[in-house]
């Protein structure tokens, strides 16, 4: 079985995909992380911005691992080292080329390839896995997503302003939602969950039950 979880910047994917993966006993694949390591090896390479084919050799050349957690680039763990505001622009920036998209596309359809998982990204209902059986898109209000952010960078020693917070979240979803291949939006059949009133405990309760009521339903169909 696919699950889906897609959505804006902050909106708590992360967090709810990782736990429902947990509770359902599934695999979690974090899509971000992939071009966040893509944006990483480019950085480590002298790489600028307009350089679109160092960033198309690189996601060509790498060996991503994203499951369950845990971040490998070449066999380095780089879980941490992608979670910097310098990682986090580049990988807004890589996930724009259509040759990255296709590689990273074929890599995340060959490791849900054969496993119950659970895919969090952008573009994971739409184009990556159009027939999974259970899709989720989650929003918040830009002003709470941009507090939940400062949060999580706090604990990882970044203090940011959330009015320069709230602007990089706007420039990103920005970036996301205009491209031309693969923008952010909920899939037609995406059940689309507001998580700006809820605690992520709640949000994940709710998710838990949406996936075994499909489960029970596919069950009874088969
Ligand atoms: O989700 P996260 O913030 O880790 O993603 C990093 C960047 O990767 C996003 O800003 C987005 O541009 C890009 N991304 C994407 N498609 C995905 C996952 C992430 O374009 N499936």
């Amino acid at each position: 079985m696919i699950v889906t979880i897609d959505g804006p910047a902050g909106v708590g994917k992360s967090t709810a995909a990782r736990q429902l993966a947990q509770r359902l006993g599934f695999d979690f694949l974090d899509t971000g992380a992939m071009y966040r390591a893509v944006a990483l090896a480019c950085l480590d390479r002298g790489w600028k911005e307009d350089d679109h084919d160092l960033c198309v050799q690189v996601a060509a050349a790498v060996k991503i691992e994203a499951l369950s957690g845990h971040v490998l680039c070449d066999g380095r763990d780089i879980s941490r080292a992608i979670r910097t505001p310098e990682v986090t622009h580049a990988a807004s920036i890589v996930a724009q080329n259509p040759e990255v998209r296709d590689a990273l596309v074929q890599q995340q359809r060959e490791v849900a390839s054969g496993r119950n998982i659970v895919s969090e990204g952008r573009d994971q209902g739409t184009v990556v896995f159009p027939h999974a059986e259970c899709k989720f898109f989650l929003t918040a209000d830009p002003r709470e997503r941009a507090v939940r952010r400062q949060r999580e960078l706090a604990k990882a020693g970044h203090a940011i302003e959330i009015d320069e917070l709230m602007q990089l979240q706007k420039d990103r979803d920005d970036r996301d939602e205009m491209r031309e291949i693969a923008p952010l939006r909920p899939a037609a059949d995406a059940l689309i969950v507001d998580t700006t009133q809820q605690a992520p405990e709640q949000v994940l309760e709710h998710l838990v039950a949406v996936v075994r009521s499909r489960q029970t339903s596919s069950r009874a169909t088969t």
